[in-house]
């Protein structure tokens, strides 16, 4: 498998100090890697640099073999990235239907409305029951499922998701973490930022962790116990 993304050196400033210094990492296609580390690591500049929403230093973000360091967030994501935040990800007053609908009229438009909305309610079946229900009136954990959901609209190549189980009761990470996981095999790249440790071992084959601004190590997760026992020391030990 080649490598879909490619991170070289990224290094971002944010108000004078360096929230990102030279971080390396590659996705390849169809892989899920998850990016661990304490609160202020750098995980979200880091997701949002490579998104195209802040202008790095130093370094270079490689997508599908082109170097796409200084094209704007709009052109990276007509090229098949999306990023799905952790926060303000819906539009609380339309229905899920109309926030589903303006995130494929903002896509590519590779395959009909229809189409698209059948290949995501696949991956998300309650939502058709609901979809005249406003985005607002879902629980956090349906919202942050609608969130992925309006990404995958526009049949991206690579999702960038910044902390899915944030502010999310027990049950309702697992909710998302059982819709995420029938993405695997769908030949979607997904690189993910979390905090819980648990959900990233859940989502991802491959592990980084980072910490003040840096990828400290990076680990297959073959052995779930071994890597969460390492990953705690390089983290807090
Ligand atoms: P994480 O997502 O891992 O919690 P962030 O990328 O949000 O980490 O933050 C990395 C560092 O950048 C932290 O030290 C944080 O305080 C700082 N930071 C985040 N956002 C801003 C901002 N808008 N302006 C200045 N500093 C920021
Ligand atoms: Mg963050």
């Amino acid at each position: 498998m080649s490598a879909l993304l490619r991170v070289e050196g990224l290094t971002v400033t944010l108000n004078g100090s360096r929230a990102v210094r030279g971080v390396s990492l590659s996705v390849r296609e169809g892989e899920v890697v998850s990016i661990v580390g304490p609160n202020g690591s750098g995980k979200s500049t880091l997701l949002m640099a490579i998104m195209g929403l802040l202008r790095p230093d130093g370094g270079r973000v490689i997508f599908n073999g082109s170097d796409v360091t200084a094209l704007p967030a709009n052109e990276r994501a007509r090229l098949g990235i999306r990023l799905v935040p952790s926060e303000r990800e819906v539009f609380p007053l339309m229905t899920l239907r109309e926030n589903l609908l303006v995130s494929w009229e903002a896509g590519p438009r590779k395959e009909s409305f229809g189409e698209a909305l059948e290949r995501v309610l696949e991956v998300f079946p309650w939502m058709r029951q609901r979809l005249r229900v406003k985005a607002g009136n879902l629980s956090g954990g349906e919202r942050r499922m609608l969130a992925i959901a309006m990404a995958l609209m526009s049949s991206p190549r690579l999702l960038l998701v910044d902390e899915p189980s944030s502010g999310l009761s027990p049950r309702a990470v697992a909710a998302v973490l059982g819709s995420m996981r029938s993405l695997e095999g769908s030949g979607l790249s997904v690189l993910l930022a979390e905090q819980n440790l648990e959900v990233a071992l859940k989502l991802s084959r491959r592990i980084l962790v980072m910490r003040s601004g840096e990828v400290l190590a990076e680990r297959e997760v073959s052995d779930p116990v071994a890597v969460s026992a390492l990953i705690r020391s390089l983290l807090w030990g």
